[in-house]
């Protein structure tokens, strides 16, 4: 009798499968354009496909140092100092990591206890909130204001209380394609300054920035850098999402908390790809043009709505565009998402997801890492409706 199942107490009750995995099914059972889930339609550069061959048939398919290939985090370390001014040890500061999802989850698992709150901006990223919870942390939630998703730097002062271990940003941000700017991060370390809270920056996105913002680390700041953990991904920088390789930069107090849960988590992280990208991190180029190749798609996209009713909100960051609906209908976001996928065959993803609450300002993500032809084609699309 299975009677066993009937008494699984969920530690996550309320999460179910992802959107950007239902999406990108949906999008798929009905052949559909898909700009919802993020990642690149175009392949990775050739050189770093050379690079595999090279590495996986040069003798280096064992075990690799606990924290990462110590040419890798030299390389990181390097580009940290150099961008953001920040000197960070290779040795004791730097962890080569499986993906920023795992970074982000390693590090609240390293410090959020039960009942520890935690604040997170929303619209949030997807990973956040279940990451806190099923740590038996508390998930204290401060809004952005719609339309430009500003910060209320008041409302964070508020959220904080003495219960607060960590605070986790994400800049440039998913889904909101907002930025901080250096006022922000200089208001959250007047707000931090004096507290032990922690904080996780998510800056997967820091290489795609536009319009000449410039990208605002918390490594930039000290005030902030001394309690933060900032977090990365390979595959947005390099188009690769499947290869799931990030890494993770923090003080060595940090850092040495935060290797404690890594090595009995997942050890280490592959070996090969990371002396795959510690000789293709030495391209400086690969990683600094990105920002000019994205805003290129992001303009090319944008001019093929603009005979559409669809409302462009700014994206000054990420390879999202968003997209207000208001004046075409007053339906909910999730409905909306779903129909133009079965029915026009476009995939996005509503942001409403983002949003414990589920609180709608009918808005749609549309994501423009895509070839010119499938953006051409999805607007198309768009700007019929
Ligand atoms: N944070 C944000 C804001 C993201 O958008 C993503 C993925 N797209 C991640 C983290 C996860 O990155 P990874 O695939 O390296 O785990
Ligand atoms: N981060 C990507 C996005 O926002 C998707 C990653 C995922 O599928 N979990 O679309």
């Amino acid at each position: 009798m299975p009677v066993y199942p009937n008494r699984i107490d969920s530690k996550l009750p309320n999460v179910g499968t992802t959107i950007f995995t239902v999406m990108s099914r949906l999008a798929q059972e009905h052949n559909a354009i898909n700009l919802s889930q993020g990642f690149p339609d175009f392949d990775c550069a050739p050189k770093l496909r050379e690079l595999v061959t090279k590495y996986f048939n040069a003798g280096l398919n064992q075990y690799p140092p606990m924290a990462g290939v110590m040419a890798l985090r030299e390389r990181v370390a390097e580009k940290a100092a150099a961008l953001y001014g920040t000197a960070y040890d290779p040795e004791h500061e730097v962890t080569i990591v499986p993906g920023a999802t795992y970074g982000i989850f390693t590090a609240v698992t390293a410090f959020v206890r039960p009942g520890d709150e935690v604040v997170l901006f929303e619209p949030a990223y997807d990973s956040y909130a279940p990451a806190v919870e099923v740590n038996g942390g508390k998930p204290v939630y401060v809004r952005l204001r719609y339309p430009d998703f500003s910060i209320d730097w008041q409302a964070v002062r508020r959220a904080i209380t003495p219960k607060t271990r960590m605070i986790v940003i994400n800049t440039p941000n998913n889904p909101t394609a907002s930025v901080f700017s250096a006022e922000d991060m200089r208001g959250l370390e007047s707000i931090l300054r004096d507290t032990g809270i922690v904080v996780v920056s998510d800056e997967v996105y820091e290489h795609l920035i536009y319009d000449g913002c410039r990208h605002q680390s918390v490594a930039r700041f000290p005030g902030l850098a001394e309690r933060s953990f900032v977090v990365s991904s390979f595959g947005k920088t390099y188009s690769v999402t499947g290869w799931k390789m990030g890494y993770v930069i923090a003080p060595k107090e940090l850092m040495a908390e935060f290797r404690k849960v890594h090595q009995f988590n997942v050890f280490v992280t592959n070996g090969p790809l990371q002396h795959v990208l510690a000789e293709y991190m030495q391209d400086k180029d690969a990683y600094l043009s990105l920002a000019a190749f994205y805003q290129r798609k992001r303009d090319f996209f944008i001019d093929a709505l603009r005979s559409s009713r669809f409302r462009v909100l700014p994206s000054r960051g990420t390879f999202f565009q968003n997209l207000a609906y208001d004046a075409i209908t007053g339906e909910k976001d999730t409905e909306l998402a779903v129909r133009l996928t079965k029915e026009k065959g476009v995939a996005s993803i509503p942001l409403s997801v983002f949003y414990h609450d589920g609180h709608c300002d009918k808005v749609l993500r549309f994501c423009f890492a895509k070839s010119e032809e499938t953006l051409a084609k999805g607007a198309e699309i768009l700007s019929g409706i």
